[in-house]
């Protein structure tokens, strides 16, 4: 048993409070369990307590046995002389504090529902994805809605927190940040990595010099990702090698190391070489694209800007010099909502909590609108019975994933504390 969890039985009360009495036998009633601590100091603070109907205000500390109070030297230590209960599954030794004052204990295995704990088991010991899948239909359908919303909300804070060390480093730069955000998410799940930082070797304010000139900022995206350092003899190979070796120079530009760009387990059509080209006619045919992209209101004004084919020589090829069948390489409706759902989405989302003009609805309705993502944890949790019909429910199915199933959070989790709830044999 985890001390989380005692903590979380003190903090709902899920044990049986009538006839409570310390281990020392004196009558024990509890007014208020206190605020969690998840500072340094006792577990719980500003509790109240009646002892034999006296009031007690202070420190509440949770162990799962005594003698763990000796375990973490907090006889020695003054901060712990406010406390005034020692809440343990396990009584094993009376504890004192600085003061060598003993400190009144409740033991809870004397009261805590049985069936609580057999459904904490079972979640946590269950190695499923979802261990409580088996539960799932049992949950409250509003509840479900309503933790939907918080784990989208939650999923686009946590990225958000990503974007405000960008702006501390790029010294409030919200273009270099569009741009290598769009970038990273464009290199897909094999090349994410290596394209991001490509996105600081080669940073926005150089990129954008060359806006108008489509060769040079493919040779810019594609000398920086190493792909021009071979000796290939194909024409437009030779122009691009001869414009990027003249614009490296100019700039003091560096590349990516050999390899760092790679093509192995990807379909053709997401290639690096067809996603740079792409990537390089999303800038050249756009206008204040960042601007034009976090006023969009709807998905189809998203899909104007960001549908781009790559140049004409990629019509005949996914690599350089080596000739295929014709086929204009343009970029598809998923490629566009993966960029609307991790680009677009929370971006627009960072830069008006910046301004301090979010707008939940509006983005709420734009998520809304988007089909769901195509993974393995959403076909999975799809089977499970938790459907994803749109990107928000996708989107919340992946922070679910992420950040609590996968990292056995229960106790924190909305379906969670339901079950538990649920388990309970009475209502404290
Ligand atoms: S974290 Fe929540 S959804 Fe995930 S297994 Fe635990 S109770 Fe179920």
């Amino acid at each position: 048993m985890k001390e989380s969890f005692l903590h979380y039985i003190w903090q709902n009360k899920f044990f049986n409070q009538q006839n409570l009495k310390t281990n020392q036998g004196n009558s024990l009633f509890i007014k208020r369990t206190g605020i969690l601590n998840t500072d340094s100091g006792p577990d719980f603070t500003n509790a109240q307590i009646l002892i034999d109907n006296i009031l007690w205000v202070g420190h509440i500390e949770i162990h799962k046995r005594s003698s763990d109070w000796y375990v973490h030297g907090h006889e020695k230590d003054p901060a712990y002389d406010n406390v005034i209960l020692h809440v343990v599954y396990e009584d094993n030794m009376p504890i004192y504090n600085s003061n060598n004052s003993q400190i009144p204990t409740l033991e809870l295995s004397k009261y805590i529902d049985k069936n609580i704990l057999k459904t904490y088991n079972k979640l946590i010991k269950n190695k499923a994805l979802l261990p409580c899948q088996n539960d799932l239909g049992k949950v409250d359908k509003m509840l479900l809605i309503n933790f939907k919303y918080r784990l989208f909300t939650e999923r686009l804070e946590n990225k958000y927190l990503i974007i405000k060390k960008l702006l501390i480093e790029t010294q409030n730069d919200w273009h270099q940040i569009f741009y290598e955000t769009l970038l990273k998410y464009i290199g897909g799940s094999v090349n994410k990595e290596a394209f991001e930082l490509m996105g600081r070797l080669l940073p926005y304010r150089i990129f954008i010099k060359y806006k108008d000139n489509l060769l040079k900022l493919e040779a810019l995206l594609f000398g920086v990702a190493g792909l021009l350092n071979d000796d290939k003899t194909g024409a437009y190979y030779r122009l691009l090698q001869n414009e990027y070796r003249f614009l490296k120079n100019k700039h003091g530009l560096n590349e990516l190391p050999p390899g760092a760009v790679k093509f192995h387990r990807l379909r053709p059509s997401n290639f690096p070489t067809i996603r740079l080209a792409q990537f390089a006619r999303i800038y050249y045919q756009t206008d204040h694209l960042y601007e034009k992209l976090l006023n969009i209101t709807d998905k189809e004004q998203a899909y104007d800007i960001l549908s781009a084919s790559a140049s004409g020589y990629w019509d005949t090829h996914y690599n350089f010099d080596k000739q295929t069948k014709y086929k204009k390489k343009t970029t598809g409706t998923d490629f566009m909502n993966l960029i609307l759902i991790n680009v677009v989405i929370p971006l627009k989302f960072a830069y008006q909590q910046h301004l301090g003009t979010y707008n939940n609805e509006k983005l709420i309705d734009l998520i809304e609108s988007i089909p769901p993502e195509k993974n393995k944890i959403v076909s999975i949790f799809n089977k499970i019975n938790l459907p994803a019909r749109n990107a928000l429910d996708s989107q919340a199915i992946l922070q679910l994933n992420k950040e609590y199933c996968s990292k056995i959070k229960c106790l924190s989790c909305d379906v969670g504390h339901f079950i538990l709830k649920k388990g309970l044999k009475n209502e404290y």
